[in-house]
């Protein structure tokens, strides 16, 4: 499996093995994020969801999210 420089942790980890999401954002991830600060964020944002009763059929809910999925894994907005 590939390894990569992750931005969050900034340590030699393995890459993730599919793109997490659509578009840019998943490429960007896929190439930066290493594959345990995902699921750090995927367990936190299974806890905000739930917390803020986001509901991600609704386009500004997903995009509260996203602001702080981006927060989160330190990427620029
Ligand atoms: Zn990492």
């Amino acid at each position: 499996m590939a390894t990569i420089t992750c931005d969050r942790c900034s340590e030699d980890k393995e890459q993730l093995e599919d793109v997490p999401m659509g578009g840019d954002l998943g490429q960007k991830i896929m190439e930066q994020i290493c594959s345990e600060c995902w699921a750090e964020w995927r367990a936190m944002s299974g806890n905000l969801i739930n917390h803020n009763a986001l509901n991600l059929g609704m386009p500004e809910h997903r995009a509260e999210l996203r602001r702080v999925m981006k927060e989160f894994l330190g990427m620029e907005a």
